[in-house]
């Protein structure tokens, strides 16, 4: 494996240890672009889902570790629900999709992978998309598909 000079790394290193949540650690990161975070909000952010049911599977959450929509105030329930409606602008301009699911699982029951940290779920979706999407649903993403779907947001959130 090849050793990466990363100076930028010691702030993690020496920063407490990650509680296992993926988002707090994307939040506390200043590095957008290595954890996929689109956009930034006053209370919420939006970031890309690593192992997307469609491409261009994004999620927004607090910035607060809560694990429930009845956990955050006014002001962040009202961030999430603009975010989301600002990830719906994003992924048209990307991607043109024909319609959205969007969602939020509250417990491990309902299918959330993240118990503890609540967030919504944005999956675009294109007409015909249902055939092979089971099929992605377990399947790794191979990294450069992610860099190509992060910078089409990006671009498309600059234009927007
Ligand atoms: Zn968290």
């Amino acid at each position: 494996m090849k050793v990466i000079w990363a100076p930028w790394r010691i702030r993690y290193i020496e920063s407490p240890k990650p509680t296992g949540c993926f988002l707090c650690e994307a939040i506390r990161s200043e590095d957008d672009a290595r954890h996929y975070v689109v956009y930034r909000g006053n209370k919420c952010f939006i970031i890309m889902n690593l192992f997307p049911y469609n491409p261009g599977h994004l999620m927004i959450a607090p910035y607060r570790h809560l694990p429930s929509l009845e956990d955050l105030s006014d002001e962040e329930l009202y961030d999430l629900i603009k975010l989301t409606k600002f990830s719906l602008k994003i992924l048209k301009k990307a991607f043109n999709p024909h319609g959205f699911n969007i969602g939020v699982n509250i417990d491990s029951v309902a299918g959330a992978g993240i118990e503890d940290h609540v967030h919504v779920h944005v999956v675009p979706r294109w007409s015909g998309d249902t055939n092979f999407m089971p099929l992605l649903a377990d399947v790794k993403v191979i990294p450069q598909a992610l860099e190509e779907t992060y910078k089409k947001l990006k671009k498309a959130l600059e234009e927007i």
